[in-house]
C-alpha cells in the first residue's frame, strides 16, 4: 500500500464535532444521557444529518431508522466501502462510546473533500439505530437486522421498560425511513471505536487493531415463584422469586471470579421483580446475564456452569426458572485482508499499534457477517466506559482516525 502521509485530518476539527454532541443530552454527571430514539437523539441525528448533507452526501435512512451518508465513487457500479458506529448512550454513558467512530467517519469524508479526492467505490458513513441496547433490547439490534439477524418488523414491535413501541418512537422522532434494511452489497466495513478497556491507556499506544472478539453467551431468565405474606409464611413454604434471582446472580458473579486469573467475565446487569413491594414475596422476577472469554471452549464451560447454577438456585430457593431469551455473539474473526489495511495504514503512517481482542460488543460484529469488517481502538482514560466520567484526549484519537482514513481509502480505491 502506498500511502500519502501528507494526507491527514484535520485534528481540531473532528474534536469539534465530538464536544458539540458532547452537549447534546447531558447526563448528570458530565457524560451524555442519549436514549436511543427520544428526543436528544433525534437532535443529534438531525445535526448529524446536516454535517453531511454540508458535505454533498446524499443522506438515506431504512425502515429501522440507521442513517446512510453516501458520497459517491468515481464507479457507481461497485458496493460501497461503509465506515461507522452509533450516537446513542447509555443510560449513564461518556461522550466517547460510539461517537467518536461516526464522527471520525465524518472527519474522513470532510478529508477527502479538502483535496479533492475521487474514490473508486462509493463511500458510506453509518449511524446504526439503538447499538446499546440501554432502552430497546438487544444491543446492536439495527446493525443485526441490516446483517439479516433480526427481522425488522420484529425490530419495530420492541418496547422499552415502559411500554413504548421503538416503531412509535422513530415514527414520533421522523427517522421511520423508508429505505429497505440490508439486503445490498457491502464492499466492506470499517469501525472505530473507543477500546471501553484499559490495555491502549496503560501501554500508552493510540492505536489497537482489533483482530476478533471476546466470545459471549448472554440470557434473560424468567423466575417464577409465589406471592405470600412476608410475616406468617414459614421459611419452608416460601417460593420468593427475588430470592432466586438474587441467588442466580451471586453465582453468575463468582463464575466470574473463578476465571477472572484469564480476564474471563460474568455478570449480571439488570435484575426485576414483581410486586416488589414491602410486605410481600415476589412471584415473578426477570435476570439479564452473560459471560465473557477470549477463548470460546473456556465461554462454553463458564456457560455451563451458569446452566447449573441456575438449576441449583432453582431448587434452593423452590422457584422454577427459564431462559427468556438467549444470545451469543464475539467469536467473530475480522477479515484478514481489512485488518491488514488497517496495520499497513498505521506501520507507513509511523503509528505505534497493537493487536487487541474487543470485550465489549459492537456493530461490526454483526456486519462481519455480511461483509469483510476491521476495527480500529483508540485509548480511553483507565478503560472507563459506560459511565459518565468515560473520557478520550483529541492527540491519542487523532492517530487512529488518520489509520482509518487511509485503510478505508486504500479499500475504496483497489
Ligand atoms: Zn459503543
Amino acid at each position: 500500500m502506498t500511502t500519502d502521509s501528507t494526507l491527514a485530518i484535520d485534528g481540531p476539527r473532528f474534536w469539534s464535532t465530538v464536544m458539540r454532541s458532547g452537549q447534546i443530552g447531558p447526563g448528570k454527571a458530565g457524560g451524555l444521557r442519549r436514549l436511543a430514539l427520544t428526543d436528544a437523539d433525534k437532535e443529534m441525528r438531525d445535526l448529524f444529518i446536516t454535517w453531511c448533507t454540508e458535505t454533498g452526501c446524499t443522506v438515506t435512512v431504512d425502515r429501522v431508522g440507521n442513517i446512510f451518508a453516501r458520497r459517491p465513487g468515481s464507479d457507481e457500479h461497485l458496493p460501497p466501502v461503509l465506515i461507522g458506529s452509533h450516537l446513542d448512550t447509555q443510560v449513564a454513558g461518556g461522550k466517547y462510546d460510539g461517537i467518536v467512530g461516526v464522527l471520525a467517519g465524518l472527519e474522513v469524508l470532510r478529508t477527502l473533500d479538502d483535496r479533492r479526492v475521487r474514490t473508486k467505490r462509493p463511500l458510506e458513513l453509518v449511524c446504526w439505530t439503538n447499538e446499546e441496547g440501554a432502552r430497546f433490547t438487544p444491543p446492536m439490534v439495527a446493525s443485526g437486522t441490516f446483517a439479516g439477524v433480526f427481522d425488522p418488523d420484529w425490530v419495530l414491535r420492541l418496547r422499552d421498560d415502559d411500554g413504548k413501541v421503538f416503531g412509535d418512537e422513530l415514527k414520533r422522532i421522523g427517522y421511520d425511513g423508508k429505505a429497505a434494511v440490508g439486503g445490498r452489497p457491502i464492499d466492506a466495513y470499517f469501525e472505530l471505536h473507543i477500546e471501553q478497556g484499559p490495555i491502549l491507556d496503560r501501554e500508552t499506544v493510540p492505536v489497537g487493531i482489533v483482530t476478533g472478539g471476546y466470545a459471549v453467551r448472554g440470557m434473560h431468565v424468567d423466575v417464577h415463584g409465589e406471592t405470600a405474606h412476608a410475616g406468617p409464611t414459614p421459611m419452608d413454604r416460601r417460593r420468593n422469586a427475588l430470592v432466586g434471582a438474587s441467588m442466580l446472580a451471586v453465582a453468575v458473579n463468582e463464575i466470574g471470579w473463578t476465571y477472572h486469573a484469564t480476564e474471563g467475565k460474568a455478570t449480571v446487569a439488570r435484575l426485576v421483580a414483581w410486586p416488589n413491594k414491602a410486605g410481600i414475596l415476589s412471584e415473578y422476577a426477570q435476570l439479564t446475564c452473560d459471560v465473557r472469554h477470549a477463548e470460546r471452549e473456556v465461554a462454553e464451560r463458564m456457560w455451563a456452569e451458569v446452566k447449573a447454577a441456575m438449576a441449583d438456585c432453582a431448587r434452593r430457593a423452590s422457584v422454577e426458572m427459564s431462559v427468556a431469551g438467549e444470545w451469543q455473539f464475539g467469536s467473530e474473526r475480522f477479515d484478514p485482508g481489512c485488518v491488514r489495511l488497517v496495520r499497513e495504514a498505521a506501520k507507513s503512517l509511523g503509528v505505534r499499534h497493537r493487536d487487541i481482542l474487543s470485550q465489549a460488543g459492537h456493530d461490526a460484529y454483526y456486519i462481519s457477517r455480511i461483509a469483510p469488517t476491521a476495527m480500529i481502538f483508540t485509548p480511553c482514560r483507565d478503560g472507563i466506559s459506560h459511565n459518565e466520567a468515560e473520557h478520550a484526549e483529541l492527540d491519542e484519537t487523532v492517530p487512529g482516525v488518520n489509520v482509518l482514513l487511509h485503510a478505508a481509502l486504500a479499500r475504496a480505491n483497489r
